[in-house]
């Protein structure tokens, strides 16, 4: 592993960052603290600082030489509202709020970067760090953007690090194309018209209609789309009635979809509308359609991914990185920047779980769990990485 010197030397003082940035926990769009925190942070080593883009997000720009080359290296500030159940000096201060997907790491090692680079990096052209609100649920990264991120401060691409409990610590891992899937959610609201349940030929059932609508939407999964096509859909909420001897007037049932691709996205989209209209007509019932794209999916650009997998095998050495990491359904707002700019989103193990207060069980304390901590081990890791991928990308030929 090579680490930088002046980066193991700041250990310290990166950690008590991140351990007040765990202890104060701020949800979407109610990171004023984290951003204040990190706005006089980046001043303090001389960044110029911009505020509130996408309401509380902060960019910091550094610049230096003649080079035109820009690069964007982005880390997300938001906790969770989850009650932590650790035990250790930085447990969360604040009931039900909680740093339980590891964002006060990511922010500590983008931080851990800023300083070094700005006080000892040598680079040609502009290092634009993005720390964005709402990763969870809010689209932060589409707010900045719609804010004019990458119009005010253009990139040639973009880069980001999770956190990924289970990889062993200090390892990376990425992929070229999808890493993370797409985001999305679905109600199906059924008419019907109730009856006493004695005698249901009065009325139009749509408890009926809605359970053989559940049933028929796998086959979207099994008979539509290409079999190599990765894809899930899972009905998690049917509602209908509330005594034992009515047939309700309505009935509904929600759920997610995801998927690596649009395509895919579009192709289950019209067959849900489809198979929820014609069997609601079948049995006579109206039905209501809503379908909400919440997050595309996270596509990592081909060049770029190659590139960052050069820095990891660099900081961590070749055995420690791998290129063919397995994807997760679970979505991401990176998604919104890999659709404007190239670059590669990447996972950090977080290791195993050892370091952390028991009381999550056996195995890997995974990401949204109330044991959760972030490892602090990975804090020099991050930042060496953040810089040496600024000072190369930079350094590489200008684009055509
Ligand atoms: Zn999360
Ligand atoms: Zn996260």
């Amino acid at each position: 592993m090579k680490l930088l010197p002046e980066v193991l030397a700041a250990r310290e003082e990166i950690q008590s960052i991140r351990r007040t940035i765990h202890a104060h926990p701020e949800i979407r769009y109610e990171e004023v603290r984290t951003a204040d925190l990190v706005a006089r942070r980046l001043e303090q080593w001389g960044i110029e600082v911009h505020r509130s883009l996408g309401k509380t997000g902060v960019v910091g720009i550094l610049k230096r030489g003649t080079g035109t080359r820009a690069v964007g290296l982005r880390a997300d500030m938001d906790a969770l509202p989850i009650h932590e159940l650790n035990s250790f000096g930085h447990r969360s201060q604040i009931d039900g709020r909680m740093h339980a997907c590891g964002h006060d790491g990511h922010t500590a090692m983008l931080l851990g970067a800023a300083q070094y680079l700005a006080k000892h990096g040598e680079f040609d052209g502009t290092i634009v760090f993005i720390f964005q609100p709402a990763e969870e649920g809010g689209a932060g990264a589409r707010a900045m953007i719609e804010d004019g991120l990458f119009a005010k401060f253009p990139v040639d691409a973009v880069f980001g690090i999770h956190n990924w409990p289970g990889l062993p610590e200090g390892t990376f891992g990425v992929t070229e194309g999808p890493l993370m899937a797409s985001s999305n959610e679905f109600r199906i609201d059924i008419k019907g018209i109730g009856a006493h349940a004695a005698m249901p030929h009065n009325g139009r059932d749509p408890v009926f209609a809605a359970v053989q609508i559940a049933n028929a939407l796998q086959s979207i999964i099994t008979r539509s789309k290409k079999p190599i096509e990765t894809a899930v859909l899972s009905v998690t909420q049917i509602h209908a009635g509330d005594t034992v001897n009515v047939i309700p007037d309505v009935a509904w049932l929600a759920g997610t979809v995801r998927t690596f691709t649009t395509a895919t996205l579009d192709l289950i989209e019209s067959k849900m509308r489809k198979i929820a209209e014609a069997t609601a007509a079948a049995y006579e019932c109206a039905v209501d359609v809503s379908f909400n794209r919440n997050y595309p999916p996270t596509v990592n650009s081909p060049e770029e991914t190659r590139f960052a997998a050069e820095v990891m095998r660099e900081v961590v050495g070749p055995e420690n990185v791998s290129t063919a990491v397995e994807p997760t359904m679970g979505a991401e707002d990176f998604a919104f920047m890999l659709l404007a700019k190239p670059g590669c989103y990447a996972f950090l193990g977080n290791g195993d779980g050892e370091h952390r207060a028991t009381g999550h069980g056996a195995g890997p304390c995974m990401l949204h769990n109330p044991s959760y901590d972030f490892n602090d081990e990975l804090l020099p890791i991050g930042s060496t990485y953040w810089v040496r991928l600024a000072q190369r990308y930079l350094a590489l030929p200008q684009a055509k």
